[in-house]
């Protein structure tokens, strides 16, 4: 009887030791996702207390609660809007219909107005303000 008691004794010290491991990596690795997802410092510490007290129903509300988005992601959707606003800069408004013009685009297609001139010298777009041509030095009227 006494060794199925010592034996017993070391099974639940292990049991209790498997789960003060698991609940330590637990909380460790909440401390690790929470922090790709936000550097907010009150948020971490709800998130990592939320898994110690709760231990695994702490981690499936907090996989509810947290984030949804890594900074990591949301620094590339920033990058992306970023990139479409320099997108939309190749685009203008014809200043007298509003009509989405191209930069390279000489005349309106809508309402006929120059927008550009061509360089005779060399054929390239100068701005309708220059007097000279930008990339050639020709005198553009
Ligand atoms: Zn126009
Ligand atoms: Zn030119």
């Amino acid at each position: 009887m006494d060794t199925i008691a010592t034996i017993l004794n070391y099974v639940l010290a292990f049991l209790i030791a498997y789960i003060l491991a698991l609940w330590v990596a637990l909380a460790i690795w909440a401390f690790y996702d929470i922090r790709t997802r936000t550097s907010d410092i009150l948020v971490q510490l709800f998130s990592v207390l939320l898994v110690l007290a709760f231990n695994i129903f702490g981690l499936i509300l907090y996989l509810f609660l947290r984030p949804k988005e890594t900074l990591a992601e949301a620094n590339v959707l920033a990058l992306e809007e970023e990139s479409y606003m320099v997108e939309s800069e190749a685009w203008a408004r014809c200043p007298n219909c509003e009509h989405r013009v191209e930069k390279d685009y000489v005349v309106c297609p809508m309402c006929q107005l120059d927008l550009k001139k061509r360089c005779t010298g060399c054929r390239n777009l100068a701005d309708l303000r220059w007097n000279v041509c930008a990339y050639c030095g020709t005198p553009v009227q």
